[in-house]
């Protein structure tokens, strides 16, 4: 844990621990992540169907209609987190509302649910929380959705050299304890599956994929789940990322809130590349650990539905026609009484809706400075997760 640059008798403020800071993007996998859980939504759903007002990271209101007529375009909801989109957030706590969200989020980072506002800057990650908040978060849904209890001193020896005091066995005990009764399950594997999955979507094409991988950068070759988070007038930035041993946040700004870190300076571009170097020499640059078991595979948990959805916009495939990629999901679930299902996005019709989808992309280019090659790289990967 590093609290700061500097450790003073005049500076002792834990940044990891007591800095509450807004979160921005590095929010959007909490709000998913509860979507995915109340069967709201699949890894691979269509959305943006409809036009809708909703605000850009400057503030500004953008209606989709703004760009193009009857504008319909849709878009896979594991590429609308790996482009960081926040339309697609908007649309997606609209479908699940608030609560689910706010009880999912503060599960997970164990914080208070008076800290989150019930209101659709929720899904653009306007609430603040500390590094170690969000770490703990990340972690929880590393551990496959098993509790994590963080500490710092193992235990503590007297001079004849008696154990006075041990964090250790007491962290032990109590994660024995929960794993005897349940509560160890803070949210379901599946869902932690379905999440964990995406954000390694997310980092292999999405905001942290060039910071990560590139030579003059992060130059990290493994696999790991992230993402990025920068708040507007570049006052935050964030990255939260795990591999399958070790979670680690990272977070960049100034003590004084209205203070930029500079024009353009967002977390892919500042704080994705220390990550990646960190962990290329924690592992000495090779034997990156991998998600898969002894088999080589990284097989979906009980619980959990793969499926296939259409690559060019998420909506349900039509046979022979529709490139696919792969969409997860949860099977129904029945809570007194009433079950809950994911209900599936009406038929694409093949190229009138491609075509739709295309025009989104050229949006997407412009708004979002996405080349066609990255997005033709995305795809074609897509396709071989499907065939393998
Ligand atoms: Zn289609």
């Amino acid at each position: 844990m590093v609290g700061g640059y500097k450790y003073t008798p005049k500076n002792q403020f834990n940044r990891a621990m007591q800095a509450r800071r807004q979160t921005g993007s590095a929010f959007k996998p909490f709000v998913y992540g509860a979507a995915i859980n109340e069967r709201s939504v699949a890894s691979g759903t269509g959305m943006m169907d409809a036009p809708l007002m909703t605000l850009s990271d400057d503030g500004h209101g953008w209606a989709p209609e703004d760009i193009g007529g009857d504008f319909r375009g849709m878009i896979p909801l594991v590429r609308a987190l790996a482009m960081s989109i926040n339309i697609v957030s908007v649309q997606v706590y609209f479908k699940v509302g608030p609560d689910p969200i706010i009880d999912f989020v503060s599960r997970l980072t164990k914080t208070s649910k008076s800290r989150f506002p019930a209101s659709p800057a929720l899904s653009l990650g306007v609430p603040e929380l500390t590094p170690y908040e969000m770490a703990l978060g990340y972690s929880i849904v590393a551990n496959k959705g098993k509790d994590v209890i963080p500490f710092s001193v193992r235990y503590v020896i007297d001079q004849s050299g008696n154990i006075i005091a041990n964090k250790e066995k007491e962290v032990r005990k109590k994660l024995s304890d929960e794993a005897k009764d349940g509560s160890i399950q803070v949210i379901p594997e599946g869902t932690a599956y379905i999440l964990r999955r995406m954000l390694m979507e997310v980092n292999r094409m999405g905001t942290p994929a060039g910071g990560l991988r590139e030579k003059e950068k992060g130059d990290y070759q493994g696999v790991a789940a992230g993402k990025t988070g920068s708040t507007t007038s570049y006052t935050n930035a964030w990255y939260c990322g795990f591999d399958p041993r070790l979670t680690t946040v990272l977070w960049m700004g100034f003590d004084k809130n209205s203070l930029t870190l500079g024009r353009n300076q967002s977390a892919g571009l500042i704080a994705v590349p220390p990550w990646g170097r960190m962990y290329r020499r924690f592992y000495d640059g090779k034997n990156y650990p991998e998600f898969t078991d002894k088999n080589g595979q990284d097989l979906p948990p009980e619980g959990v539905i793969m499926g296939a959805t259409c690559a060019e916009n998420g909506l349900s495939p039509k046979p022979g026609v529709c490139p696919l990629m792969n969409s997860m999901f949860l099977k129904p679930i029945t809570i007194a009484g009433r079950t809950k299902s994911l209900i599936p996005n009406r038929q694409c019709d093949g190229d009138r809706d491609h075509q739709k989808s295309m025009d989104f992309r050229q949006f997407l280019q412009k708004e979002y400075q996405i080349s066609d090659e990255e997005i033709e790289k995305g795809k074609q990967d897509t396709f071989k997760i499907k065939t393998e």
